[in-house]
């Protein structure tokens, strides 16, 4: 079996496959020359100087695993049913079975001044020590990276400029009414948010603005989002929409061959849509199922997707799915220092975010995987437990 990928998609699967019983040949191929390692830390404990590294465990010797690191897979040759080839730059891998857990790139802006992303150890050790007090530094995106970005700057006492095209933070990925009230965190922090502001070109020590508007800056950050690792797989014949396509069963079109992580975009009953979700939840549990499947299972992975982030002190959770919902109930103030969104379609709770209200997420996020109702008048009241608005 040849995985592809080596970070927590890809750890996650060769571990999988041997606790459940997988004694043949096993490879790891990873283009990063480290060994596999978490990206949640970089952006908060490694960026902020409280740990160097995020190395995740592993016996490798326990594992015996072909560990090809600082490799990279560049095609999918010759698959059929019993098999096929992986490409890479260090020879051919033959395989029976194959898992693409290649994660995902961060996208650049155009332009020929230095832009720095954050998406790799490496990358977190040079901004850290980039991140000097005083120093001006423009954060591109105000999503979840470059929120995370802009408190570890901010802590160090840069002077932040975040830029964000959309009319909130969060405006990528969340109604702009629910990103909004966390504009203020921006402000007590001393950041400068601009929001409907779109970047046009970074230039050395500048940044454009498409209005024509330049903003010095001694470091440019970019966080305006990911795109799949899928470049490789070009010629496969392989699927592949922005994300590989794979069945709820993690398969791809090609019958031996499965993806798993950031690279794939699953088929989800439990919302009857093609489901992307780019966060560390996914990396972790759908590798079981993937791992299930190779050795001859018939598992389906219909997860809750969850993942946090922490920024400006505070950790906000969310839950479920809310693209599907056909409404929206506030828990609480956005003005107070904690409070809780849900999203309902009809008297289903689909997905929750929550600031510092960690209980609320775990009793939203346990309702949501047993479908059940909510009684959405008691569920404005932030003062009753979740649940407690239970329908029942
Ligand atoms: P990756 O971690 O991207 O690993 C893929 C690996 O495959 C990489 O090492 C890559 O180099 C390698 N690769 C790519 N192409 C090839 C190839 N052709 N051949 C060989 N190897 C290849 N999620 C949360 O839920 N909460 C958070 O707080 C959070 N914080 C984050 C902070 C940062 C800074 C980042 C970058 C991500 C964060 N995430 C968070 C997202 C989470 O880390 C990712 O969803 C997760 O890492 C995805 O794991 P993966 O194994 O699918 O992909």
């Amino acid at each position: 079996m040849v995985v592809v990928g080596g970070g927590l998609a890809g750890l996650r699967v060769v571990t999988e496959l041997r606790d459940r019983g997988y004694a043949g040949q096993l490879t790891l191929l990873g283009a990063e020359r480290h060994p596999p390692y978490d990206r949640p830390p970089l952006s908060k404990a490694v960026l902020s100087g409280a740990a160097d590294n995020s190395t995740l465990d592993a016996d490798w010797t326990a594992l015996n695993v072909q560990l090809l690191l600082g490799k990279t897979a560049t095609a999918l040759r010759d698959v059929i049913d019993a098999g096929g080839v992986v490409e890479t730059d260090a020879g051919f891998l033959d395989f029976t079975g194959c898992v693409i857990a290649t994660g995902a790139t961060p996208v650049r802006l155009p332009g020929a001044g230095r832009q720095r992303v954050l998406r790799t150890i490496d990358d977190a050790l040079a901004l850290r020590a980039a991140l000097r007090p005083d120093a001006r530094v423009v954060v591109v995106g105000a999503g979840w990276i470059g929120a995370e970005v802009a408190t570890a700057a901010a802590t160090v006492g840069c002077r932040v400029t975040v830029v964000e095209a959309t009319d909130a933070p969060l405006g990528g990925v969340l109604p702009a009414e629910v990103g909004a009230p966390t504009a203020r965190w921006y402000a007590d922090s001393g950041v400068d948010l601009r929001t409907n502001t779109r970047v046009a070109a970074v230039h050395d020590a500048r940044v454009e603005l498409d209005d024509g508007t330049l903003l010095p800056a001694d470091e440019v950050v970019t966080a305006v989002g990911v795109r799949p690792e899928t470049g490789w797989l070009a010629g496969s014949l392989l699927p592949v929409d922005r994300a590989i396509l794979v069945s709820p069963e993690l398969r791809t079109a090609l019958p031996p061959v499965y993806a798993v992580g950031d690279c794939a975009a699953w088929e989800s009953a439990r919302y009857a849509s093609r489901v992307h979700v780019e966060h560390w939840d996914t990396a972790l549990r759908a590798p079981a199922v993937a791992a299930a499947n190779l050795l001859g299972g018939r598992e389906r992975y219909d997860p809750v997707p969850y993942f946090w982030s922490e920024q400006f002190g505070r950790i906000v959770q969310y839950a479920g799915y809310h693209r599907v919902a056909d409404r929206l109930v506030w828990r609480g103030d956005s003005k107070d220092s904690s409070w809780t969104v849900c999203w309902l379609r009809r008297d289903s709770l689909v997905a929750v975010l929550t600031v510092d209200r960690p209980r609320d997420l775990a009793q939203a996020r346990r309702a949501m995987e047993r479908g059940e109702q909510v009684d959405a008048d008691r569920l404005a009241d932030p003062n009753l437990a979740l649940r407690d608005t239970l329908a029942r």
